[in-house]
């Protein structure tokens, strides 16, 4: 795989899902990788498996010092940054009339400020090397929506929105892609807690989804391109998704 040994490649939300399954397979081919997420026992674990190209830094990304640090620790550790993946996300789905206020709130702020924080962090580094690339996790759902997913939906047209934007304002430098994954294998959705939601989908175990790996696969083929090509849109669904 060309373009990927020795890149340092940060990845928000790597504790679990397609995350986790990136930082695996770059970190089998010779990245050096930072590993960022709240549950440190995951994290733990991954850079015990994965060797000493791998470090982590415990993050919280709806707090912006969180991503402040983190930045710092990667360019203490490695010397710079070379790529930071913004996918860090919750999505607590419900009916609006639901009420369910709070879960709109994390969802603002883990969904739409933790990858506005990101780019904060990294983009004057970036800048000052004259190059860079940052990605962020969209949705299908940044692209389309339906009943009942309207925050969750909200905040990933959101990123679609910001990532656009950071693309056409830094596009002479710095490389910008946004992954817009359908369903996919993980631990998202965890976290619903509306009656409506799990009444209408179960556990939504019988919809088709993709392996995680689909994903790294997608990231890795957006980071490896050489230097002046830039894979802006990435949208990946299962076979059986509208
Ligand atoms: P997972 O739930 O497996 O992974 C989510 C990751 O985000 C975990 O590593 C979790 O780690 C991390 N995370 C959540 N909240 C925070 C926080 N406040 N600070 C730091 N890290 C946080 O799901 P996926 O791998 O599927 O999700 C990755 C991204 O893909 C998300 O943005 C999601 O919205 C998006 N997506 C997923 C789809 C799917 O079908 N799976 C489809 C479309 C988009 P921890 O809990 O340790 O903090």
């Amino acid at each position: 795989m060309e373009n990927i040994k020795d890149k340092v490649v940060v990845i928000t939300g790597a504790s679990s899902g397609m995350g986790a399954a990136t930082a695996r397979k770059l970190a089998k081919l010779g990245a050096k990788v930072a590993l960022a997420a709240r549950r440190e026992d995951q994290l733990k674990t991954m850079v015990a498996e994965l060797g000493e190209n791998v470090i982590y830094v415990t993050t919280d990304v709806s707090k912006r010092a969180d991503l402040d640090n983190l930045i710092q620790q990667v360019i203490a550790k490695f010397g710079h940054v070379d790529v930071l993946w913004n996918n860090a996300g919750i999505m607590p789905i419900s009916f609006f009339e639901e009420g369910l206020v709070d879960e709109w709130d994390k969802m603002i702020d883990i969904n739409i400020k933790g990858v506005l924080y990101g780019i904060n962090a990294v983009l004057p580094h970036m800048l000052s090397r004259g190059q860079g690339h940052i990605l962020a996790t969209s949705s299908v759902g940044g692209i389309k929506t339906s009943p009942g997913i309207g925050v969750y939906s909200g905040t990933k047209f959101a990123v679609k929105a910001i990532m656009e934007t950071l693309r056409e304002e830094v596009a002479q430098t710095i490389k910008v892609t946004t992954i817009f994954p359908g369903a996919t294998q993980s631990e998202l959705g965890h976290d619903i807690t509306s009656p409506k939601i799990k009444a209408i989908y179960g556990n939504l175990s019988n919809m088709p989804k993709m392996d995680e790996d689909a994903i790294a696969d997608a990231v890795i083929y957006a980071i490896s391109q050489p230097g002046n090509v830039t894979i802006n849109d990435l949208v990946l669904r299962p076979l059986g998704q509208t």
